[in-house]
């Protein structure tokens, strides 16, 4: 079985299965995607996601304020808390930095201070509850890794997502205890840099992820992103590593219950067949 440990399932584009949410995760389980961890980008899309959860028992959810959003104001570290708490979230985010944009359209984006200053409340909100981080980071390498390491914890960790940074910055983030997440970018054909962190990353440390609906993998590339071809970054993980897709299936699998201890309360046999191989139960 395969994980999208990252899908915007509030987001998926209208062609999409005719914009049925239960199409496309029905169509996903049909290429044996068992779980999905819908993110928010705010904290106004939690109730949602919540939503989908209820109606799916293989959706977990994530509460948090992602770095290029525009607020009107800044959620302190009760709020963000609370959020994550009332709607059973597995994970804080995704949060992060994005330094992008800032040289392109500044005024559309959150500042440096300001992206800073959301990021450091949501890590100190997650080590608080005891809940990993899902972090967004883009250009901004030196102030995401000082930030990880001052405010999170090892021991519960957190994934820096649809990875698209240097195999040196991976192992730094491995090393405070994060996971690496891959998306459909690996597929790329311009993404040799990328596919050497896929070779190189300690397979216990991998996830895979769509980021749908954006992002989709080749031989998808241009159209709108779905949980169903996360398989599709599978197969190329497993090309590079000259490893079965089974394998790589079932370690980030594994990796992904081990990292998000909270998104497993019903899992089915096949899930804990998966989790007792990886000696999770
Ligand atoms: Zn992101
Ligand atoms: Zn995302």
């Amino acid at each position: 079985m395969f994980v999208d440990s990252h899908c915007h399932l509030d987001r998926l584009d209208p062609a999409t299965h005719g914009g049925s949410v239960a199409a496309a995760l029905e169509a996903a389980r049909g290429c044996d995607v068992r779980q999905f961890l819908a993110i928010a980008v705010s904290l106004d899309d939690v109730p949602t996601l919540a939503g989908i959860a209820r109606e799916h028992a293989d959706v977990a959810i994530s509460a948090g304020v992602h770095p290029l959003q525009l607020l009107e104001r800044e959620p302190d570290i009760d709020t963000i808390k609370e959020a994550a708490e009332r709607f059973d979230a597995v994970a804080i985010g995704e949060c992060g930095l994005d330094y992008h944009y800032l040289g392109k359209t500044p005024e559309r984006v959150p500042s440096r201070e300001v992206q800073r200053e959301r990021f450091r409340r949501q890590l100190v909100a997650a080590t608080e509850l005891e809940l990993p981080v899902i972090v967004h980071t883009r250009d901004a390498r030196e102030d995401t890794l000082a930030l990880i390491r001052e405010h999170s914890d090892p021991a519960i960790g957190g994934v820096l997502h649809c990875f698209t940074e240097d195999l040196e910055m991976a192992r730094e983030a491995v090393r405070h205890g994060f996971h690496i997440s891959l998306s459909g970018i690996v597929t790329f054909r311009n993404a040799e840099r990328l596919r050497e962190v896929a070779r190189r990353v300690p397979l216990d440390r991998l996830l895979i992820e769509t980021d749908s609906p954006y992002l989709a993998p080749v031989p998808h590339r241009g159209k709108p992103n779905e949980p169903a071809w996360v398989v599709e970054v599978a197969e190329c993980i497993a090309a590079e590593r000259g490893i079965s897709i089974e394998e790589v299936a079932m370690q980030t699998t594994a990796n992904f219950f081990r990292l998000f201890r909270r998104a497993a309360p019903e899992v089915s046999a096949e899930t804990r067949e998966v989790l007792a191989h990886a000696g999770l139960v």
